[in-house]
């Protein structure tokens, strides 16, 4: 896939605001996300304080949302992305679909990760224990995997991993009504860790237990930043930047709610503003230094 300019992470305030900027200073990007665009848009019950509209509904103002990217001709992939990697001079990204996508730059709107990381999920990401299905399900042909769920929207993952291993055990972590395949076993149990021993994943359990698999994986709406982009200097759920939103990597902006308090959505779209400008800045100067 032909390499962009800018990569933005997330369909918020944030993510659409940078989308919207960065199309006016006409660089090429990709926007990641659903294209239903962020939960959190339309559970807002009566928004009071996004300038220029006063009194709007969640869904109203996530409708307003959607009229103004399509009248900018912008579109959303949907596409999870379980990793971003610096290369030096620009970043590659892995979509749970298993896609690979490359950008000059990348703006991370992700949003704030609720729930904390499992001890030792960082630690063994990537050694038996992994948050892309379609990427990793190989490594697991006939054998036994857990997958950790903790959205309805990845069920169709555990699904398909029922077909490529030998069994599949569904940690279910969410209250929508489970639909998946009846040879996957459902546990009822909330996961608070997972080890490595003896080439084998153990996840240990609030009420005391520990079950033992080939791997496991973690599926999540969203991975907590420092997962999400090794190397990212975080705190806590957030990640640190400066005023113009740029992060200890060099060309990676974030934007939103993942840079902290406070939860606002004009606080959102305004920082969303300043990456995507900070991030055309960088590439303006990236390409001055070039010629
Ligand atoms: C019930 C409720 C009511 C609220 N009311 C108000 C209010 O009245 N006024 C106000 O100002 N604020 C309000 N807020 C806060 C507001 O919703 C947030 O501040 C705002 O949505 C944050 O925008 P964001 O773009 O940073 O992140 P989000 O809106 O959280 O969007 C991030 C998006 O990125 C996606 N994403 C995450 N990781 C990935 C990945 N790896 N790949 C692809 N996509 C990914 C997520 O699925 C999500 O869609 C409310 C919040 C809630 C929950």
């Amino acid at each position: 896939m032909e390499r962009v300019d800018i990569a933005i992470i997330g369909t918020g305030p944030a993510g659409l605001e940078a989308a919207i900027t960065a199309s006016i200073r006409n660089k090429k990007i990709l926007l990641f996300g659903k294209k239903t665009l962020s939960e959190k848009i339309e559970r807002g019950h009566l928004i009071r304080n996004y300038l220029g509209v006063p009194d709007v509904s969640g869904k109203e103002l996530r409708q307003r949302f959607m009229d103004h990217l399509n009248a900018f001709g912008l579109s959303i992939t949907e596409d999870r992305i379980t990793a971003v990697y610096s290369m030096g001079d620009y970043f590659s990204l892995q979509g749970s679909s298993g896609m690979f996508y490359e950008a000059d730059s990348v703006i991370l709107a992700t949003g704030v990760t609720s729930g904390k990381t499992l001890e030792g999920e960082s630690e063994y990401l990537g050694n038996g224990v992994s948050y892309c299905a379609t990427c990793d399900a190989p490594l697991y042909r006939n054998k036994d995997v857990a997958v950790l769920c903790y959205s309805k929207n990845e069920e169709s993952e555990a699904d398909f991993l029922s077909e490529i291993c030998s069994s599949v055990s569904l940690y279910v972590q969410y209250s929508d009504e489970v639909d998946v395949k009846d040879s996957i076993e459902i546990v009822n149990e909330k996961p608070i860790g997972v080890k490595r021993e003896n080439q084998k994943t153990i996840v240990s359990t609030l009420s005391g237990n520990s079950y033992t698999y080939d791997g496991v994986f973690i599926l999540r709406d969203s991975v907590a930043p420092s997962n999400l982009v090794p190397g990212l200097i975080t705190e806590g759920a957030h990640v640190i930047c400066d005023r113009n939103m740029k992060t200890n990597i060099e060309g990676c902006f974030a934007c939103g709610d993942i840079t902290g308090l406070p939860y606002q959505y004009i606080k959102s779209a305004g920082e969303g503003n300043i990456a995507a400008l900070s991030a055309c800045a960088y590439l303006d100067s990236k390409k001055r230094i070039n010629k």
